[in-house]
């Protein structure tokens, strides 16, 4: 059975044909419109240019925004026009589909849970740092989303109080010291100490530095490491996980600080020495998690709409 994945983002939306096996068999991709009207017809039309040619049993789509408990409202998303729209009924009345909704972080930890680095762990977290961090959970193959949809914002847990602030309005939350913006605000704060030196703009630039063995960077990505450590050891006293999957854009610089933050994550945990840790894994799928697990959603969903089809 296939299914078509939609990653919706706020400068493009990307849809893809998946097979059973989170196998990409075409894709297709337009901008992001400004309204919803347009957005809805994009995605129906982007949608259309795949299942004109592909026999597909439903859609799934990953937003970046706050997705109701039932999956069919797109309640909030900053970076997209939706607001309190009930997305998933008027692309599938369009369609002629069923349609399923779900948060872009959540979409990504399903495909690494159902197919990728977590594949088959009971308790899986997910950490996608990129300009902040996303978090998503699956307990038992579920995802977790919490009584109204919003859980687990891991990215604002308070991890330095009274420190820098965050566009959240409070201080000190954990994408502040772990994310590519923070490895960039910590090396300009290196920077400081040493009047002349060059100041990178971003957290990519950092990491190349750190690559090309630049002291100062080091020293701002062996900072990321330990507060990477230390949240996760946050998450895993809340939540006891089997695995946490290390996802999103600073993943791709893994090799530079992800030993260094299993050892942070194994001395900082409670009970530490005296129980078994979490694999912290890097994330298998990249940049097209969401996509390949809102697929795989569309099929579970399509599965319990017409179980003949399995
Ligand atoms: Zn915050």
């Amino acid at each position: 059975m296939l299914t078509i994945g939609v990653d919706v983002g706020g400068t493009r939306v990307r849809a893809g044909v998946v097979d059973q096996h989170g196998e990409i068999l075409e894709t297709h991709r337009v901008p992001t419109p400004a309204t919803s009207a347009e957005l809805n017809a994009a995605i129906a039309d982007t949608v259309r240019a795949l299942s004109d040619r592909y026999a597909v049993a439903g859609v799934g789509l990953a937003v970046a925004g706050f997705v109701s408990e039932d999956r069919r409202v797109v309640r909030f998303a900053p970076h997209l026009a939706w607001r309190h729209v009930v997305v998933a009924d008027e692309l599938a009345d369009r369609l002629g589909l069923p349609v399923v909704l779900e948060h872009d972080a959540n979409a990504a930890a399903v495909a690494e849970q159902r197919l990728g680095a977590a594949a088959g762990a009971r308790v899986a977290a997910l950490v996608a740092i990129g300009t902040g961090i996303g978090g998503a959970l699956v307990i038992n193959g579920e995802v977790f989303r919490g009584a109204y949809g919003i859980a687990p914002e891991l990215g604002h847990l308070r991890v330095v109080p009274d420190g820098r602030p965050c566009s959240c309005g409070k201080r000190g939350c954990w994408e502040r010291y772990c994310s590519g913006t923070a490895l960039a605000a910590t090396a300009a704060e290196l920077r400081q100490e040493e009047p002349g030196a060059p100041v990178e703009q971003t957290g990519v630039e950092v990491a190349r530095a750190a690559e090309a063995g630049d002291p100062v960077a080091r020293r701002a990505v062996a900072d990321l490491a330990r507060w990477l450590g230390e949240g996760l050891a946050l998450v895993a006293d809340v939540y006891d996980p089997e695995v946490v999957v290390i996802a999103g854009g600073v993943s791709d610089s893994a090799h530079l600080f992800i030993d260094d933050a299993r050892e942070y994550y194994a001395t900082a945990i409670t009970g530490a020495g005296h129980r078994p840790l979490a694999r912290i894994v890097v994330a298998y799928y990249g940049d097209s998690a969401a996509m390949i697990g809102s697929a795989a959603l569309a099929r579970e969903h399509a599965l319990t709409e017409a179980p003949h089809l399995a």
